[in-house]
């Protein structure tokens, strides 16, 4: 079977274990049933997923010129403290930012490698613990606007990590935590406008990601400096395709790139 289009992030759902799809203009891929097969990744060129153009890919799929210009590249999406819509000023196009940003949003602790804080729409959960690689995770907030949600993210990281330790979660070098408890200590760093959002009663999403071996040593896959890969498919975590030789390919990390793709 041969494929082409450009990539995106993976699309799941949550059924016994997660379900991956990728997703091309004329293909839907259900990347589970490749398990145990040979695949073939071939880089193609670069599409922006904003302007469509052929070039260089900057960040999160965007060419330099987009990235630079887009609303949904500002710094509040990486920085959700940042976030003014809810004071009506605007960063990049004010409507868009409003949409975005006023509506539920929820502080969380997710475990993939060590405990880490992070922030989401709420319709984004389970999506955004899937695409972490976390095998469980925990609401602490929910909160009305993206900034409530960023300032208590800043003031719980100086008592939790807010980083993944992707080596760790791709060989599964994991622990089994107790996040209500930990939701539990971390509760009096809430800041106070946050506070009367606690969520004291949700209990812990446990997540099961297809695997059938994880690598004991990982190497990662850059298609910009090696556009030709092939190897047998073991496993899907996170955003990662992890391979038999212990390569692991963000797909995530590609958006933007154009490949073909061939099972055999
Ligand atoms: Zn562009």
């Amino acid at each position: 079977m041969r494929y082409e289009g450009v990539l995106t992030k993976m699309r799941t759902e949550i059924t016994d274990k997660v379900q991956y799809y990728l997703i091309f203009e004329d293909d839907f891929i259900n990347m589970n049933q490749l398990l145990g097969k040979t695949l073939s990744i071939n880089f193609l060129r670069y599409q922006c997923l904003n302007c469509g153009l052929q070039k260089k890919i900057f960040r999160q799929g965007y060419c330099y010129d987009c990235f630079n210009s887009i609303p949904q590249a500002g710094d509040w999406v990486i920085s959700p403290e940042l976030s003014k819509a809810h004071l009506d000023e605007e960063d990049r196009d004010l409507e868009f930012e409003k949409r975005a940003q006023l509506q539920p949003h929820v502080v969380y602790l997710a475990n993939s490698s060590d405990v880490k804080v992070g922030v989401t729409r709420r319709s984004q959960i389970p999506t955004r613990w899937i695409d972490q690689g976390a095998h469980e995770a925990i609401e602490i907030v929910e909160v009305p606007n993206r900034y409530l949600a960023g300032i208590t993210e800043v003031a719980l990281k100086s008592h939790v990590s807010d980083k993944t330790n992707w080596r760790k979660m791709l060989t599964n070098d994991v622990l089994d935590l107790d996040l209500a408890e930990i939701r539990e200590n971390l509760k009096q760093y809430i800041p106070e406008e946050a506070r009367e959002y606690y969520l004291a009663n949700n209990k812990e999403t446990e997540i099961e990601f297809p695997v059938l071996e994880f690598p004991k040593k990982i190497k990662t896959l850059n298609l910009g400096k090696t556009p030709f890969y092939e190897g047998v498919l073991k496993g899907i975590k996170g955003q990662y395709l992890l391979f038999e030789d212990g390569t692991v390919f963000n797909v995530r990390g590609h958006e933007g790139f154009v490949i073909e793709l061939q099972v055999k």
